[in-house]
Order: C-alpha cells, then structure tokens, then sequence
C-alpha cells in the first residue's frame, strides 16, 4: 500500500479531469494493458489492474471526493485489499460492453480473482467472512477535542435468520449447476474469439441452490436496520478512521462478521482553527489597552486562560500558549495554543470621549510612533532619488 501511485497519475489526467476525460484516459490504458491482449505479461496486467483501480474510484463521484480528501486511505478498507464489494456490476456500466466486450464476451470477474477484488469462493460450502463497511460522520468540532457518544443508525446486510446465510430454504440443498455442469465456467465468444467466461448462474461456483430461502431470495444476506453507540476518542480529527470489529456486513454459512470503519469529519469551530494538534485563536484587543498593557482573557480547550500583554504590544502579535491546544489522539502531548492580538477600533464614541481621544490625538509625536516615522524618512529618501534621476 505504500507505494501506491496517485490514480490521476496513473490515469495521467489532471485532478479536475472531468467524468468523460477520466472515461476516455481509462478506456485507452484498458485497450493497451488488457491481459488477452498481453498474454503472460506480468508488468501488462499491474498496469491494467492499476489503471481499473483507478478508474474505479475516480468515476465515482463519492469515492472521488473522498480519495481527493483523504488519499488512498480515504477508499482503501481493511486488509482485504481493495474495496469492491460484493461484485463487479459497476464494471458493466462503465461501457466495459463497448470498448472490451468483443474481446472479453462479459467474464470480467475472473481477471480480478486473483490478487486484486475478493477471491471468488472456490467451496460454495465454506463459511465466508461478511464484508468490510464503511461510512462516513460529521461530528462537532468540540467533540472531536473532548471525546463523545454517538449512536449510529445503521442499515447493513446482515446474515439472512431464517436460513442463517446458507440462502438455501429449510432443507433445501445444494445441486450442480445446470448452465455450465459444474464447471462454474461457459463457452462463449463471438466468432473470432472463444473464451471461457464464469457461469452467470452460479457466480463460477458450479452449483446452485435447489430451493433458494424465500426471505433473503438465496443472497443469504438480508439489510438490517440496526442501532450502534460508538465512543469518539478525543483528539479525533477529519480523516481519523474507527474501527470496528465485527460490526461490517454478516458472514455466510457461519462466516465471521466484516468490520464496520467510520471515517470522521470533523466541523469547523466559529473560535478556533486546527492544525493537527495545534489551535489558533484570534482575540479582539483595544489599541488603548495594547498600548497602556493588560491582561486579556483567551478561550482554550481546558477553560479560559488569561494572556498578560505588555504595554506597547503590536497588532497582530502571536502568543504560544504552550499545551493549550487539542489533545493528541495517540496519547501524545496536547497541542500548542496560539493567539493572535487583534486590534479592535473603538466604534460610536460619546462626546466626551472624543474629545478625551483628540487631546490625546495631539499629545502624541513621532516618538510615540517609531514605525511612522521610520516609514516618513524611507518614503522622504524615495521621492528625493525620484527628482535627482529626473534631472538627468
Ligand atoms: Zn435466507
Ligand atoms: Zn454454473
């Protein structure tokens, strides 16, 4: 996984390709690549395998954003590789049908069987392991820095009860597969090419179920509306991904559960800005109290905190507040604060207090401002070169 490349690289298109520019940048690698037409060539078959992964997600508009904001880990799930799910119908829609439909007849699912997508079950028999899930949760800014509940309505295909994920009816049994024998492959082709392709009817299995369970109709998997309390650790951030066991897609035939993965994403905060661990916060101070010094109060995760400010302090000074930040999800030391001083101008002054800001308005030179006065000479320096140049 960790030299995976980038899918607009591997697509070679730029990363606001559209739709159609991503279909075509595919279909041209798919007709280079494709085995049968690089028959025994390993390198042929990563590139083609590389560039249907690609694809895979970049035509998705879900799976795009979600790669687009979080990379490869954004739509890679478990140790099961690549996520497909339970088929491969999406390849159909993509007019595969066109672009290999003459060389390949429909059989796309073997090609993938190896390395790639989920292993087609060789043993109709054995139990199989439900499917990884994963979704995604908007949580609260403040929840990610503190930790929380949540209960999440869920609604994923569970092992069928009444035929406990055999998909066969009470006693029913397994029988071979009229369509292909038992062979769990068929001829077909169109002329020139003859290829074997996985039988439609049993999934390349080589037998079917003589009487199909009535309530999940043989999937063996029936969708459960379900509720699930998960405890956000604190320190989450947009991205972090939770883990949980057993809490996926139902097994078949006595298969374990898949997992179940949350991806978080995490509001803004209308205080704080987040890097990592770190926060930042702008603090609206007078000029008047900048200048004669003070103590202003800032807001961090721990309760608020009282910034001492020397006299003359600048707009825009930046303040560490070293630990005051978000904690860290690994148990690592907590984050930094930094405040920022933010000049406020006194607005809607009374009477009295204008006249009160002009005297002192008059009372103040150049030695009060260093910077104006730096700024007047530099300026003063500029337009004297500008007059001896022009007298040239
Ligand atoms: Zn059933
Ligand atoms: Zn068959």
């Amino acid at each position: 996984m960790a030299d995976k490349r980038d899918y607009y690289e591997v697509l070679g298109v730029a990363k606001d390709a559209t739709a159609d520019q991503i279909k075509s940048a595919y279909r041209k690698l798919a007709m280079k690549y494709h085995p049968d037409r690089n028959p025994g060539d390993n390198s042929a078959k990563e590139k083609f395998q590389e560039a249907s992964e690609a694809y895979e997600v970049l035509s998705n508009p879900e799976k795009r954003q979600r790669y687009d904001q979080f990379g490869h880990e954004g739509v890679n799930f478990g140790p099961g590789g690549f996520d497909f799910g339970r088929d491969f119908s999406h390849f159909q829609d993509v007019d595969l049908g066109d672009i290999l439909g003459s060389i390949l007849g429909g059989g796309f699912a073997d090609m993938f069987g190896g390395g790639f997508g989920r292993r087609r079950r060789v043993d109709p028999n054995a139990p199989a392991r439900g499917d990884d899930m994963t979704m995604e949760l908007d949580v609260d800014f403040d929840e990610a820095l503190f930790g929380s509940e949540r209960t999440l309505d869920l609604s994923l295909p569970a092992t069928c009860p009444d035929c406990h994920g055999t998909g066969a009816a009470d006693g029913a049994k397994r029988v071979t597969c009229p369509t292909c024998g038992g062979h769990g492959q068929v001829i077909g082709g169109n002329g020139f090419f003859q290829v074997r392709q996985t039988c439609p009817k049993c999934g390349g299995t080589g037998s079917v179920i003589e009487r199909p369970c009535r309530t999940c109709r043989g999937a063996g998997l029936v969708r459960k509306p379900s509720k699930l309390a998960v405890r956000i650790p604190r320190g989450v951030d947009t991205g972090s991904r939770l883990r949980l066991a057993g809490k996926g897609g139902g097994g078949l035939r006595g298969g374990e559960p898949g997992d179940l993965y949350v991806v978080l994403r995490v509001r803004d905060s209308d205080i704080f800005e987040r890097d990592g661990v770190d926060l930042a916060v702008d603090v609206p101070v007078s000029p008047l109290l900048a200048a004669l010094g003070g103590t202003v109060d800032v807001p961090t995760p721990d309760g608020t905190a009282q910034l001492h400010l020397a006299a003359g302090t600048p707009n825009g000074k930046l303040m560490r507040l070293r630990g005051k930040g978000a904690p860290d999800l690994r148990g690592g030391p907590q984050g930094d604060l930094i405040a920022r001083i933010v000049f406020e101008v006194p607005q809607r002054l009374t009477g009295r207090q204008r006249s009160m800001m002009e005297e002192l308005s008059k009372s103040l030179d150049g030695s009060n401002f260093p910077d104006s006065k730096a700024f007047a000479e530099k300026v003063r320096t500029f337009y004297s070169h500008k007059e001896k140049l022009k007298g040239k």
